[in-house]
């Protein structure tokens, strides 16, 4: 079993075992690994999508893999979900009906279902092998994704707001890096479909990767949003197992600024990251984030 791991795991051309008999590295660039001691492997398959393995790490606990990247941790998964979760929601005033894109581990939907104005919940997930792993080996993360509020469908995404119009009050895309099947779920195209999608006051959040390694991207998608919300807005958080540890999350806006909230109205949800500072804060950008907004295009950053 092992050896058919380690066959599984060898990336010839990154030349990465990334299983080096304890160990798992996930390359975050050509020039950067993640590496984490791996106390078991609990799962590994190839779905119709993607590779995907759960192993059980010594730093961070159970951990979703997809085509060897870190997807979510048992252990840091809550700073992540309550940050793409909770500032959408609280910047709408009555989100009803909620889309998340992606989101196959359950975690953004267990954030979603504690606001008690969330009358329904959608998940669109492309790969049902996800959803299944989830539910069997990451149970705290995949919790709600029974909760009768929620409807699980095994779509792509793009098409998914190609064919909605007025529909949602907020929707939260929770995508893979702009790879594979995940690369439509960044374009302009995609975000104004999200935007007829949503309902005359609606509001998305996408994860929009590291401002440390992906300046160009996150420029190029603010750029687009500005052609198409009202209000954009990017804000940051820590995700400790991310590349370089600092995420970036775009926000597009049809009416509700996240940074004019009526905090007397905000559902008092139980978080661990996430709280009303830590939201405000979150839109404070540093020079070297609001250089990459701000610097002419043809600027190195
Ligand atoms: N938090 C993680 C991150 O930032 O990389 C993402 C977690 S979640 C597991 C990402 C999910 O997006 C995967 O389950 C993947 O199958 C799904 N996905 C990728 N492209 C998609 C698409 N076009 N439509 C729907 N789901 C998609």
């Amino acid at each position: 079993m092992l050896n058919l791991l380690l066959g599984k795991f060898f990336d010839k051309n990154k030349g990465v075992l990334n299983l080096r008999g304890t160990w798992f590295s996930e390359l975050q660039t050509p020039d950067l690994a993640i590496s984490l001691k791996v106390k078991e492997t609990l799962h590994y398959e190839k779905t119709p999508y993607q590779e995907l393995a759960v192993v059980d790490t010594e730093a961070y606990g159970r951990t979703l893999l997809l085509d060897n990247i870190i997807m979510t941790t048992v252990k840091d998964e809550f700073f992540y979900h309550e940050m793409i979760s909770h500032v959408p929601l609280n910047t709408h005033p009555n989100p009803r009906n909620v889309l998340v894109i992606g989101g196959g581990d359950g975690g953004v939907i267990r954030e979603v279902v504690k606001h008690p104005t969330v009358e329904k919940a959608t998940l669109v997930e492309i790969d049902a092998r996800v959803v299944a792993n989830a539910k069997e080996y990451l149970p705290e993360i995949a919790v709600a994704l029974d909760d009768a509020r929620v409807e699980v469908r095994y779509e792509d995404g793009i098409e998914h707001v190609r064919l909605m119009e007025d529909t949602y009050d907020v929707i939260i895309v929770d995508s893979t890096d702009p790879i594979g099947p995940a690369v439509g779920l960044f374009s302009a195209e995609f975000y104004r479909n999200v935007y007829k999608s949503l309902k005359a006051d609606g509001l998305f959040v996408a994860q929009t990767e590291s401002p440390f390694f992906s300046g160009k991207l996150i420029r190029r998608i603010q750029d687009d949003l500005a052609q198409i919300f009202p209000i954009n807005r990017l804000y940051l958080a820590t995700i400790p197992t991310y590349p370089g540890g600092l995420w970036s999350f775009s926000l597009g806006s049809k009416e509700y600024d996240p940074l004019r909230i009526d905090w007397k109205r905000a559902p008092q949800v139980a978080t661990r990251y996430y709280t009303p500072a830590i939201h405000q804060g979150a839109f404070a950008l540093p020079p070297f984030v609001q250089e990459i907004l701000e610097a002419p295009l043809e600027s190195e950053y």
